[in-house]
């Protein structure tokens, strides 16, 4: 551990999952850093998956990658768009990958003698990680958010190890807070707080004693409810905080904590220096997210589009970028099968242009559900010159539309959606024989990408190469590619050790991008992803001209 002594803040869950324990985290990261502290966060997760690599965006959401190439929980998104914290690998842990090591090391004989059980062995093993993330850097925070709610069987195992934890440590190094929820019964308009009693109080009979309560609720809580909580709960009133339900925007919940003192409680339990917190970017960003201009609509063309978080780091972004854009966002969410294939049989075109959209976004994904009628998107985009930025699958889906109907390379495809097309213009890397490739099967976290000079890439982000993440098993066919840079495409994004197609762009349209990779995970509400920025400034360019 390194030398400051590092203070730990364990965030637990009650009631029922989803009242945002990752957003309440990463906002009190957020408030921490404002003081001038640093800090690092991470998640844990009940499930004996190793990651979240293989689970369907239905059970799951969105995987959320990190710079290393760990397939990661969506929370860790939040922790990244709301901090500055470097989070890899180490910051997302599951029961799977603890038993995992166990196991390993069982079989490896290193506990030769003993019967491995849950306490010591698996408690000790949680208790590394969270240590082993402790001891990076120059930290002063490490807040630790365990997944699940309790009460449930799974998370067992991590609430004895935090109880451990604060035993060894003692409570001048570790602070707990339970996330809970205030239901409102409707017919009576009354908020409740036995749910919340019965959560601490199970919560106590595993020997953790919440510090702060943050309490979920549709309406504030009234001094007398605050009173009450904190008589049954054994908090100071103080320290019940009330988390109303935001309907405007994620990014008000820091501030929302702020005004009732949560970042100073936190400090003065440490006895650490509070300091007047400089919110300054951040207020700059929020100033623009509140008093918008125009609106900008964007259709996001995908296949999980019913829930809300499969493409949540695309719709952060696009955020991001409209308010660097001084824009507000509206999001046409258009299910390709159903409402391009099946509703107006991939008659893109009079979909659109009865939904009057100013740009087009067409995210990652994996499977052949859809993909047609996403093509007939980017065909509608590409011709009727409407801005079009394609992310991953979107970039292979733009390169077989623009085999297919520029080229004349009839029947293209990826490998992925028809193995025996007489034109696979995306193929996995080991099929296309000119490379040797060693990886995995999967192209995983971030990749060196070199921008073509004079490219439209090269300009937007202002910069001759970046690194940015990937998380796709298919590329380019390297093998096509001068017959598509005749048909004038361009490959304006190279990786330098593979010559991997990164990024393409049509010179000639107003802005039409695609990337292999996924620039939305690196985009922060203060410092938005450069693609993203200039995409909204093209969209809004485009519904001015249509207007005019
Ligand atoms: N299915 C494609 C591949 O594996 C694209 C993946 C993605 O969009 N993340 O390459």
């Amino acid at each position: 551990m390194n030398d400051k002594k590092v203070k730990f803040i364990f965030i637990t869950g009650g009631v029922c999952s989803s009242l945002g324990k990752g957003i309440s985290i990463a906002s009190l990261g957020m408030l921490l850093e404002s003081h001038g502290y640093k800090v690092s966060l991470i998640k844990m997760d009940p499930y004996i998956n190793i990651d979240p690599g293989t689970m369907s965006p239905y059970q799951h959401g969105e995987v959320y990658v990190t710079e290393d190439g760990a397939e990661t929980d969506l929370d860790l998104g939040y922790y990244e768009r709301f901090t500055h914290a470097n989070l890899s690998r180490k910051n997302s842990v599951t029961t799977g990958q603890i038993y995992y090591a166990v196991i390993q090391r069982e079989r490896h004989g290193d506990y030769l003698g003993q019967t491995v059980q849950v306490i010591p062995h698996i408690t000790n093993e949680i208790k590394k990680r969270i240590f082993d993330v402790a001891a990076d850097d120059d930290l002063d925070f490490v807040l630790v958010e365990i997944g699940g709610t309790v009460g449930d069987m799974e998370s067992i195992p991590f609430i004895e190890a935090i109880r451990q934890i604060r035993q060894e440590l003692g409570s001048s190094r570790v602070l707990n807070v339970h996330l809970t929820l205030i239901p409102t019964i409707t017919v009576a308009g009354e908020l409740k707080t036995k749910p919340t009693q019965h959560s601490v109080k199970e919560l106590m009979e595993m020997g953790i004693i919440p510090e702060i309560l943050l309490c979920r609720s549709a309406s504030p809580l009234s001094p007398e409810m605050r009173s009450k909580i904190a008589l049954f709960c054994n908090v100071s009133e103080r320290n019940v905080i009330s988390a109303i339900d935001i309907k405007s925007s994620i990014y008000e919940i820091p501030e929302m904590l702020h005004q009732q003192g949560y970042d100073e409680i936190v400090l003065e339990h440490f006895k650490m220096t509070k300091t007047t917190p400089s919110f300054g970017e951040w207020n700059g960003f929020m100033g623009k997210l509140r008093n918008p201009g125009r609106k900008v609509k964007i259709a996001v063309v995908g296949k999980y589009i019913s829930l809300q978080d499969s493409y949540r780091s695309i719709y952060e972004a696009l955020l991001h970028g409209a308010v660097a854009n001084e824009a507000e966002l509206d999001i046409l969410r258009v299910d390709s099968e159903e409402v391009l294939e099946k509703k107006f049989r991939l008659n893109a075109r009079a979909y659109f242009s009865k939904n009057r959209i100013d740009g087009i976004l067409v995210p990652g994904g994996f499977g052949n559900r859809g993909i047609e009628g996403k093509i007939s998107a980017i065909n509608y985009a590409r011709t009727e010159g409407i801005p079009l930025f394609g992310i991953c699958l979107g970039l292979q889906l733009s390169v077989i539309e623009f085999a297919r109907n520029v080229c004349g390379l009839a029947g293209a495809n990826s490998k992925e959606f028809d193995p025996s097309s007489p034109h696979p213009v995306i193929s996995l890397l080991i099929e296309q024989e000119i490379l040797e490739w060693k990886g995995g099967t999967m192209r995983l976290g971030a990749y060196k990408c070199v921008l073509v000079p004079g490219s439209k890439a090269a300009a937007i982000y202002g910069t001759d190469s970046v690194m940015e993440r990937h998380r796709h098993r298919y590329e380019v066919t390297l093998k096509y590619r001068e017959t598509l840079e005749k048909g004038s495409l361009r490959f304006c994004g190279i990786n330098p050790q593979t010559e991997l197609i990164e990024a393409i762009e049509i010179p000639e349209h107003p802005w039409f991008i695609c990337t292999q990779y996924h620039p939305e995970f690196k985009s922060r509400p203060i410092a938005p992803h450069p693609l993203f920025r200039d995409f909204i400034r093209a969209s809004i360019e485009n519904g001015n001209s249509r207007k005019s």
